[in-house]
C-alpha cells in the first residue's frame, strides 16, 4: 500500500485526463537497471535497454525484419493441428488458455516461420514467442518446426532458430513430450541433406526445448545474460544439496564452460549470422 500510488496517482491522472491504459504502456521498467525507458526508445534500440543493455523479448516481426536483408522476408503459415488433444483442464480449460493467448498475441502458436536472404544467402528462420504461453512446445510447434525444416531442405537453405521457451506444454501431456524426438528427427533430416542449423538462444531457453533440438545447432549463439538450462536452479540446488556458482545457467557461464560457441549482442546478431552462414556456405574466406 503506497499513499502516493494509491491516492495521489489516480487523482492526478483524473485531473489531467490521462488514459492510464495507454500512458502506462509507454514506459517500461528495465529489470536490469530499474530505470524507466520509453517505448519508442526501446523499440528504436531493438528492445535493448539503452542504459544497461538488458535484452527484452523481441517479437517475431521485429526479429525477422532485423535478420533478413533489407527487412524483406516471406512469412510461412504454421501447420494447423487439433487444439487441446487431451481435453486438459486445471483451474482453467486449456482451450480457453489457447484462446486467450491468441487474442493477446495475435499469433496462432508460439512459433513463427519465414524465409528470405541473410547476407545474400537464402535462409529459413523461425522465432519462438515467449509471450505465447511461455513459448511452450506442443503439437502445433512440433509440426510447424518440421515444416520449417522441410522448407529449408526444399530451398537448400540453412535453418536459423531463435529460441525462447519454458519447455514442454504440459497441457498436451505426451503429445507435448513427443515433440522432443520429433524435432530431433527433423534436425537429423536437415543434417542428412547437409544443411546447417544455427540456434540463437534468447532469454529464456529451458526445459524440453533445450533438451531437444535447440542444442543440436552446428553453431550455438546466445544473447547476453540469457537463461539457458534444463531444470530450474532452485530444483538443482535442492537435489544436489549445494550452492550453485554465480551466473549459473547464464550465457556467459555457458560460454566459459564450452556449451555455446558465441555470445552476440542483439545489435551485432545479424552481422554474426551473416559471417557464420558465409563461412558455412563457403562464400567467405
Ligand atoms: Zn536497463
Amino acid at each position: 500500500m503506497s499513499w502516493i500510488s494509491d491516492v495521489v496517482a489516480p487523482k492526478l491522472k483524473a485531473f489531467i485526463g490521462v488514459n492510464s491504459s495507454i500512458k502506462d504502456n509507454l514506459w517500461t521498467k528495465c529489470p536490469g537497471c530499474d530505470r524507466m525507458i520509453h517505448a519508442n526508445e526501446l523499440h528504436d534500440n531493438l528492445m535493448v535497454c539503452v542504459y544497461c543493455s538488458h535484452h527484452f523479448h523481441l517479437n517475431a516481426p521485429c526479429r525477422f525484419e532485423m535478420t533478413f536483408d533489407d527487412g524483406v522476408y516471406q512469412q510461412v503459415d504454421n501447420v494447423k493441428v487439433k487444439d487441446d488433444p487431451i481435453k486438459f483442464k486445471d483451474i482453467k480449460k486449456y482451450a480457453d488458455r489457447l484462446k486467450e493467448a491468441r487474442n493477446k498475441t495475435g499469433l496462432d502458436d508460439c512459433i513463427s516461420i519465414a524465409h528470405g536472404k541473410i547476407g545474400g544467402i537464402q535462409s529459413v528462420a523461425f522465432v519462438m514467442s515467449f509471450s505465447f504461453m511461455g513459448g511452450s512446445m506442443g503439437l502445433a510447434f512440433g509440426k510447424s518446426f518440421s515444416k520449417a525444416v522441410d522448407l529449408a531442405i526444399s530451398l537448400r537453405a540453412p535453418l536459423i532458430g531463435f529460441t525462447a521457451s519454458g519447455g514442454a506444454r504440459m497441457q498436451e501431456g505426451m503429445f507435448s513430450l513427443m515433440q522432443m524426438p520429433a524435432t530431433i528427427a527433423s534436425i537429423c533430416d536437415l543434417r542428412e541433406s547437409k544443411l546447417p542449423y544455427v540456434n540463437v538462444f534468447t532469454n529464456p531457453t529451458t526445459g524440453g526445448v533445450l533438451a531437444s533440438f535447440a542444442t543440436l545447432g552446428d553453431a550455438l549463439i546466445a544473447e547476453p545474460n540469457a537463461l539457458i538450462g534444463f531444470a530450474g536452479a532452485r530444483v538443482i540446488e535442492k537435489t544436489m544439496k549445494s550452492k550453485l556458482p554465480d551466473g549459473f545457467q547464464k550465457s556467459e557461464f555457458l560460454l566459459r564452460h564450452g556449451m555455446i560457441d558465441m555470445i552476440a549482442h542483439r545489435h551485432d546478431m545479424t552481422s554474426k549470422l551473416k559471417l557464420i552462414l558465409g563461412y558455412i556456405s563457403g562464400r567467405s574466406s
